[in-house]
């Protein structure tokens, strides 16, 4: 139990950061922190004799590049980043960042909204862990540096046709994506993809590497399906993944004719009825507020997602969730769907149809 407390005090704040506004954040950082002195030099000093890691500091080139958060709106100032290859070098890094009592963040895809990828005095960027196998049961071991796009494709064409519930952005990184979740449109069928999670494998603050599932480790495997970060730096999942749905459908519901507010605000609490009682678990509908250049009085609104299954069973569904909006409303409704699709094809279309499951974009915005 002490050890547990020991890696919860060097590692906590980045789970709370990432569950709290920032100014709240920043307010509980500071007792959170080690007793004793930080000393961020010792450690950094200490990381630079690591053999053949990529280690990027505020007076080295490349820093900013490797420091850049995916919001540009959040400033970020890590005193090393560093790349490494190979597993052991985090196990390293983290021994000299704990001996001198410093914090340290795992950055995966670096997709965090506010940037807590970034938020260590040292970061451990995992884009070179990025190994994936399947073995013969649909067990997946992903490491984490691998992002969603290529766990996608990497399970679909190694495991014939295996597939995961997670967000729809390919470039997301499956290391912070998991550890809080992982939400999507297949999630009403087949949950968060935390839930998937059989095993991880993480190093400790002591620089250790353990692995813990239902039987080793069991209250650690608890604990990081949620509090990840607390607990240790991830370097791989074992997912337990699915048979793909072997037909998608994409659509949306749009008003080019724009809704009045009543008829929105109606057709809005129509479709929270329609989710609560009605809805197929193979139907998925997100609701789309876009606000109307020029018009600060309103909002165009539209109903978009997936169908798993065929055609034919997806107007079916579609046409139940019609019959429950307003008349005005449905008059304006227009309907629009891809036809059948397969998984993969799906989800490129959900990530936004540029014909791949592209792993770089979008830059930093
Ligand atoms: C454009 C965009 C689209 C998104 N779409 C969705 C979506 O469809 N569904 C959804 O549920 N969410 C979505 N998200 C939110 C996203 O899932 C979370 O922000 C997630 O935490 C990002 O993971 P990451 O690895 O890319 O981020 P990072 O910034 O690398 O990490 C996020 C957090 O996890 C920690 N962490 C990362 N890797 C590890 C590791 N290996 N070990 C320990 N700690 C680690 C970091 O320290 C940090 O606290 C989206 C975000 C963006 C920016």
């Amino acid at each position: 139990m002490a050890r547990i407390s020991r890696i919860s005090t060097l590692l906590s704040f980045p789970l709370l950061a990432s569950v709290v506004p920032r100014t709240l954040a920043l307010e509980v950082q500071q007792p959170l922190g080690w007793p004793g002195s930080l000393d961020v030099p010792s450690a950094v000093e200490c990381i630079s004799k690591i053999s053949e890691l990529d280690i990027f500091t505020p007076s080295t080139s490349g820093y900013n590049w490797a420091s850049q958060p995916f919001n540009f709106r959040i400033a970020t100032s890590p005193a090393v980043v560093v790349i490494p290859k190979l597993v052991q070098q985090i196990q390293d890094v983290v021994k000299c960042a704990a001996s001198a009592k410093v914090n340290v963040t795992a950055k995966s895809g670096g997709h965090s909204y506010g940037a807590y990828g970034l938020a260590g005095d040292v970061v451990i960027d995992m884009m070179h862990i990025n190994n994936l196998t399947l073995n013969g049961t649909g067990a997946a071991v992903v490491q984490t540096g691998n992002r969603l796009g290529s766990v996608a494709q990497g399970i679909f064409n190694n495991g014939n046709r295996r597939a995961l519930p997670h967000g729809s952005c390919p470039y997301v990184g499956s290391g912070g994506h998991t550890l809080y979740g992982g939400f999507g449109y297949y999630g009403r069928i087949g949950g968060l993809m935390v839930d998937a999670v059989v095993g991880v494998e993480l190093v400790l603050a002591n620089g250790s590497l353990v692995t813990a599932n239902s039987t080793l480790n069991q209250d650690l495997f608890w604990a990081v399906r949620g509090g990840g970060p607390s607990f240790g730096i991830v370097t791989a999942w074992t997912f337990q993944t699915v048979l793909a749905p072997s037909k998608t459908v994409n659509y949306n519901i749009t008003f080019p004719n724009r809704l009045s507010i009543s008829e929105l605000v109606d057709s809005y609490i129509a479709w929270e009825k329609f989710a609560k009682t009605n809805a197929s678990q193979a139907l998925a509908m997100a609701t789309l507020f876009v606000p109307v250049r020029g018009n600060n009085s309103t909002v165009d609104m539209s109903f978009v997602g997936n169908y798993y299954g065929n055609e034919a069973d997806f107007r079916n569904e579609i046409s139940k969730f019609n019959e429950t909006l307003p008349p005005t409303a449905r008059a304006k409704a227009q309907l629009k769907s891809s036809g059948e699709l397969g998984w993969i094809e799906g989800l490129i279309v959900l990530a936004g149809n540029d014909g791949t499951l592209n792993v770089t974009k979008p830059p930093p915005s």
